[in-house]
């Protein structure tokens, strides 16, 4: 491991050298008698040493800013840099990364003022509560919103100061690698023994469709909209599609939202999705499967014109007040100088990395949305910490098959481990459980008797193999399954845990037994 090589106590001495020598050194004689010359030469040349770190971690995201604290924690000398200031008032870069600036924080933010909004407006009669005159004040809504932002990258440079992260801000670019180091330019050059790539990954654009973040908008400005939009568009019925698709759905907008497949949220299991198109439709949103969008005209009047053809095939137009694009991100590996050490990068920009995010360059690791798997802040993080722990010659490892995903619509969607359309295609023997919220005692008493819960087992040996919630409170409830499969526990294993009663987290139990002896309450 490299140490420093000037610490605090030899930069104060050089620096009171400095301050005794510059009165003699303008004498020219004394200079040679003193060996001045050669003592400046030499202080000089130090003084430019390149600071030197046992790690560099380049993106404070999710995946950055966790590593860096646990590189901290377990003693290395790290600096984290970033690059994107983000809504920062003075324009310095922002630590947090997408998930914290304007992708997890901000959206479950207004997901959760939207949905005190649809609650109090729609759902508080059947208990009886009578509200007159509600009104969504958005700017104050967008506000909260971003004072929680402001917050919370606060306390990421807390945290930084606390496990002694170097935090460095500019952009980072690989110059080359000298001896068993790696030299960064950033605004000044810094070397590491070890790099960390964590750059994540930005909105995957369409042609001929330019964001403006103002009327055609990504993520980042469908989060900061400072009215309700009339008719809002949104091209993908993926996660952020659902997500931002409900936050402006609930506040007011006419939602269509344009899905090139012929099912939306594809990455779910296939009877989840289906049961969310039909939940998602009954709330409001409009959806158009099968769709092929050809082009975007901007009106005089701050409109927009999209043109697609429908399933059928038949050319179609939406005008619509603000459009959203959601097809997915690519990870972000340009102009990082990843080719000057040979890192390789795949056809898809993703950097190849093994399953300990090893890339192709001994001591260059790479973590979170810039390598294969889910985009998820929790998948970053615990790559993050791994990566460390390895560094630090400890066995840190993420178990990829119990890494749990959610949607935060309302119901929401969990879920973890494999779909039943991934275990048919393996070819694995399964049974499924399944039981619905209409049977649960404590959703009767919540009003919200949505969804379901599906357990999946090996028909032979009982292991589970994957759990799928649509509920209310699905993303609480998943923590359950995640540990099930992470400690790879059998249905019966959960079906004979006592679980707390009246609750949700019943029907886990209850779908649990339906893969075997039976569910009780069905
Ligand atoms: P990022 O968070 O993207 O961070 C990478 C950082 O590196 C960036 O800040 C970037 O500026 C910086 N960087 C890039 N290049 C350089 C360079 N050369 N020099 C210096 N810095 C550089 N995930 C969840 O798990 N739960 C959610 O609820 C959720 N909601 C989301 C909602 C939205 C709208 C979006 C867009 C995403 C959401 N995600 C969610 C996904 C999550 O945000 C990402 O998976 C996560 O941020 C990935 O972390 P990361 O560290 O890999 O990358
Ligand atoms: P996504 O992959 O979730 O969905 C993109 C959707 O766009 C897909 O349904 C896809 O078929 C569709 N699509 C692609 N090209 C299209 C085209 N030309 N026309 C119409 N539809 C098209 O991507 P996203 O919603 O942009 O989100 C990006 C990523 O961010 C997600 O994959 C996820 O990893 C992460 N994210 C996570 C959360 C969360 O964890 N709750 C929330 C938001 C985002």
């Amino acid at each position: 491991m490299a140490a420093c090589q000037w610490g605090d106590a030899e930069k104060r001495l050089i620096g009171i050298l400095k301050s005794i020598a510059v009165p003699f050194v303008r004498v020219s004689a004394l200079r040679k008698v003193l060996f001045l010359d050669v003592l400046l030469d030499e202080m000089n040349s130090m003084t430019q040493e390149l600071e030197q770190f046992d790690v560099l971690v380049i993106g404070a995201g999710s995946g950055g800013y966790i590593a860096s604290i646990r590189a901290g924690q377990l003693g290395l000398r790290v600096a984290c840099v970033e690059a994107a200031p983000y809504a920062d008032p003075k324009g310095e870069p922002r630590p947090g990364g997408t998930c914290l600036n304007v992708g997890c924080i901000p959206s479950k933010a207004l997901l959760s003022s939207s949905e005190e909004f649809e609650n109090i407006r729609k759902h508080s009669r059947a208990h009886g509560i009578h509200v007159e005159g509600v009104t969504m004040d958005v700017p104050a809504m967008i506000s909260r919103k971003d004072a929680i932002v402001t917050k919370m990258a606060q306390g990421i440079e807390y945290l930084f100061r606390k496990n002694k992260v170097n935090y460095l801000k500019g952009r980072a670019t690989v110059l080359g690698r000298v001896g068993d180091a790696f030299d960064v330019a950033i605004a000044q050059n810094v070397r590491a023994r070890h790099l960390v790539i964590a750059t994540g990954s930005l909105p995957r654009q369409l042609p001929g469709i330019a964001i403006d973040n103002v009327d055609v908008c990504d993520n980042a400005g469908a989060l900061a909209f400072q009215a309700v939009p009339n008719r809002l568009a949104i091209i993908g019925a993926g996660i952020i599609g659902l997500e931002l698709g409900s936050v402006w759905r609930r506040l007011g907008s006419a939602v269509t939202i344009i899905e090139a497949l012929p099912q939306l949220l594809p990455m779910c299991d296939t009877e989840v999705a289906r049961e969310m198109h039909k939940l998602m439709s009954a709330q409001g949103l409009e959806f158009q499967l099968g769709a092929r969008v050809s082009g975007l005209e901007r009106n005089p009047d701050g409109t927009q014109k999209l043109t697609y053809s429908d399933a059928s095939g038949t050319t179609q137009s939406l005008v619509c007040d603000k459009l959203v694009v959601a097809v997915g991100r690519v990870p972000t590996t340009a102009d990082l100088g990843l080719g000057s050490i040979g890192v390789e990068i795949s056809d898809r920009g993703f950097v190849e990395v093994d399953q300990h995010c090893r890339t192709s360059v001994e001591h260059v690791y790479a973590i979170g949305d810039v390598v294969r798997g889910p985009m998820l802040a929790h998948k970053a993080e615990d790559e993050g910490v791994m990566v460390m722990e390895r560094i630090a010659g400890q066995a840190g490892h993420v178990n990829y098959d119990a890494i749990p995903s959610i949607i935060y619509t309302s119901p929401e969607v969990a879920w973890v481990g494999r779909t039943e359309q991934e275990l048919k295609e393996a070819g694995i023997d399964y049974r499924a459980g399944k039981f619905p919220f209409s049977a649960n005692g404590r959703a009767l008493g919540n009003g919200d008797t949505s969804g379901f819960v599906k357990v999946l087992a090996d028909a032979k040996t009982d292991t589970v193999l994957g759990v799928h919630i649509v509920s209310t409170s699905a993303s609480e409830m998943i923590g359950e399954a995640a540990m099930a499969i992470e400690f790879k526990a059998a249905a019966e294993d959960i079906g004979r845990i006592s679980h707390a009663h009246p609750t949700l987290y019943e029907a886990i139990r209850e779908a649990a037994l339906a893969t075997g002896t039976g569910a009780l309450n069905l």
